[in-house]
C-alpha cells in the first residue's frame, strides 16, 4: 500500500467510528428488544421479562457480546431504519422508534415476567 493511501484509508474508518457511535448512541439502553416479545390479539407489544436473550445483563440490561453479537447470537438483529420505522417489536419508547416514525406511537407496552408493579411500563 502506497504511504499517500493511508491517510484517507485512516479518515474513512474514523468516518465509519463516528457514524456508528452516532447511530449506537440512539439508543436508550432499555433491553426492552433482547426479550421475547410478542403480539397481543389487540396488536399491542407484551414484553415477557422472564425470558431475556441469554447474552443480556439482566442488572444493567446491557448486552455482554456487544461487539461479536451477530457473529454469536443467531437471534440477535441489527437495527435498521426500516425495522426501526415499521417493526411492531419495537417498544414506541425505543430511540430509534422515535426518532425514525413518522406517526408516532401513542400506546405504551405491556411488561410481563415481573411481580405486578403499577408503573412498570417506561414509555
Ligand atoms: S445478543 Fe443481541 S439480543 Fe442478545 S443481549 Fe446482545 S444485543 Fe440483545
Ligand atoms: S428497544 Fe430500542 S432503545 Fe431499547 S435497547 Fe432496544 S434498540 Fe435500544
Amino acid at each position: 500500500m502506497a504511504l499517500s493511501d493511508i491517510r484517507p484509508l485512516r479518515l474513512f474508518r474514523e468516518i465509519l467510528r463516528s457514524w456508528g457511535a452516532r447511530w449506537d448512541g440512539i439508543c436508550r439502553r432499555c433491553g426492552i428488544c433482547c426479550y421475547e416479545r410478542t403480539l397481543s390479539r389487540s396488536g399491542e407489544l407484551v414484553v415477557n421479562l422472564s425470558s431475556p436473550c441469554e447474552h443480556l445483563d439482566p442488572e444493567t440490561r446491557l448486552c455482554l457480546i456487544y461487539r461479536d453479537r451477530f457473529r454469536l447470537c443467531p437471534d440477535c438483529r441489527r437495527m435498521t431504519i426500516f425495522h426501526a420505522r415499521f417493526s411492531r417489536y419495537l417498544p414506541p419508547s425505543c430511540g430509534y422508534v422515535r426518532k425514525f416514525r413518522r406517526k408516532k406511537v401513542l400506546s405504551g407496552h405491556v411488561l410481563r415476567g415481573l411481580p405486578e408493579e403499577p408503573g412498570n411500563d417506561p414509555s
